[in-house]
């Protein structure tokens, strides 16, 4: 029987695929490189504080919205979500203004008119636009000629040119966009689709998770293994081994070899092509096509430790952009190792004396940094973030106790992800085509799948996932599964 499936990665794509396989009969194996599984989901300790590494928040996850269905199939519903303000779920901060984005529609729609009167229309027409692309949301998984889709889909629009249509009052552009650290806002590159439908699963309504993104990842490698899977960590797929255009199986850790009817991989795909080095069936113009596409920005973490009582807990997260930046121009992410700041989120953690400050950093930017000179990068850009936030949290900078650091680099060498960058390959709505990878590669049996496909974050992974593992039970079947629940 052809079902044995190796999963290379343990992050949320590979460990979504596995689920869907494992509950669909087959012989699936985990393979992950860590000591733990998760990828961007992991959490990890630091004293008695639990701080996330990637994910911080989702959205959608109320009955009718994008994220339900598919967490409701994957059993991840009852983790301890908690929702965010719905009167303020994102804050955004431009220079001296604050501006608050509601969860719901209509309040979106009503609290941004009560800032930006003379924009009414255009408001409406922004946030009915976004819901029509949420309640589409399945469409993306109806099988079709990849030519046909996406050159006609919301994949070949620009982001920004739709959102200078729809509004005029550049403040209003910037609030809208504001809160967007979780994609990358390029003006030139970044598809209507991407930002469409990430942004509007938080209008829908914006969550937390109580005790970390980790719990996501560990509940969906125990029903894995309940399912009769295997979750391996501490396990590098070192190679892929093929013949005649069929991948026989992998080796791991140099030494053992597991054969496999299927190989999904979870990986960055320029590092299934370091693991297909030696492979025949992978021409010299796929592999130059793979390695020459570029990547998002990466980002830098400083995790914070507060003291006790200093500074309340807020259930919002802050975005805040010092004036006069342009949130959607890449040169405010300097390709030098300069520190400054323009960008930043601000994030609490629930039940915990601490936050994070997020701001995004090119992988380009700490490339090469080593020893005193990283250490010296790091406590530099970690004191541009406290400076910036304290614009908004006056006190913050009284009531840090501990603050720990990441980078790009860090990406790098734990998820080995390409020049670390936070969202995996820039999608281009000018070459849809080459930059919306499919999960099909040269050889017939191996399937990609992850942020570096369709959509990236917690909601674009499960999409694609779902997209992956059609590829070996079909469809139908799949949609079956997840709407009959
Ligand atoms: C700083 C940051 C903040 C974010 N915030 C949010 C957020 O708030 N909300 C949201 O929705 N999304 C967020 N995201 C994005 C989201 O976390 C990711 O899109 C998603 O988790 C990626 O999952 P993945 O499975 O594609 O890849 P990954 O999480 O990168 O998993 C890949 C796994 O493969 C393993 N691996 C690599 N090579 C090998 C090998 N050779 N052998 C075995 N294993 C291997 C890695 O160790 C890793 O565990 C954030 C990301 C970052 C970086």
């Amino acid at each position: 029987m052809n079902n044995r499936v190796v999963v290379i990665g343990a992050g949320l794509g590979g460990l979504q695929c596995a689920y869907m396989l494992a509950k669909n009969g087959m012989d699936v194996t985990v393979l992950e490189q860590n000591a733990v599984t998760g990828g961007c989901l992991q959490s990890f300790r630091r004293g008695d504080i639990l701080f996330d590494t990637g994910f911080h928040y989702v959205g959608g996850l109320r009955e009718g919205e994008s994220l339900y269905p598919l967490f409701r199939y994957f059993n991840l519903l009852d983790l301890p979500w908690l929702q965010l303000d719905e009167d303020c779920f994102d804050e955004v901060v431009l220079g001296n203004r604050s501006f608050a984005l509601a969860s719901g529609h209509e309040r979106f729609a009503e609290t941004l008119t009560s800032y930006f009167p003379h924009e009414k229309e255009g408001i409406r027409r922004y946030t009915d636009f976004l819901r029509s692309v949420g309640e589409h949301i399945f469409d993306a998984f109806q099988p079709r000629e990849a030519e046909d889709f996406y050159s006609t889909s919301l994949f070949a629009r620009s982001a920004y040119e739709f959102l200078c249509e729809t509004v005029s009052d550049p403040v209003l552009r910037d609030v809208l966009s504001g809160s967007s650290l979780k994609l990358e806002l390029n003006r030139d590159t970044l598809p209507l689709y991407i930002y469409a439908q990430i942004n509007n699963s938080f209008i829908q309504s914006a969550w937390r998770l109580r005790g970390g993104g980790q719990q996501i990842a560990d509940h969906l490698a125990t029903d894995i293994t309940r399912m009769g899977g295997l979750v391996r960590t501490r396990a590098s797929v070192t190679r892929i081994e093929d013949k005649k255009g069929r991948a026989t199986g992998v080796w791991v850790n140099n030494d053992e070899f597991i054969e496999a009817d299927y190989i999904i991989c979870d990986i960055h795909p320029k590092e299934v092509m370091r693991l297909l080095a030696d492979s025949p069936s992978v021409r010299k113009i796929y592999r130059k096509r793979i390695d020459s596409l570029e990547e998002t920005f990466g980002m830098f973490t400083a995790n914070i430790r507060l003291k006790a009582n200093a500074l309340p807990y807020l259930n919002r997260n802050i975005y805040i952009h010092r004036k006069g930046t342009d949130l959607w121009s890449n040169d405010q992410l300097l390709t030098t190792n300069d520190p400054r700041v323009n960008s930043l989120m601000v994030s609490f953690y629930p039940d915990q004396p601490a936050l994070d400050l997020l701001t995004p950093v090119r992988g380009s930017q700490v490339s090469g940094l080593q020893g005193e000179a990283y250490e010296t990068f790091k406590a530099q850009k970690a004191e541009e973030c406290i400076r910036l936030a304290e614009q908004r949290l006056p006190v913050l900078r009284g009531a840090i106790d501990r603050v720990y650091t990441s980078s790009p680099l860090t990406y790098q060498r734990y998820t080995h992800t390409a020049e670390g960058s936070a969202y995996g390959i820039r999608k281009d709505w000018r070459s849809p085509l080459t930059t919306v990878l499919t999960p099909k590669t040269p050889i017939e049996n191996v399937f990609l799948t992850g942020q570096n496909l369709n959509l990236h974050g917690v909601l674009g992974v499960s999409m694609t996932s779902v997209i992956t593992a059609a590829q070996l039970i079909g469809m139908d079947s799949i949609l079956e599964q997840i709407n009959g629940k």
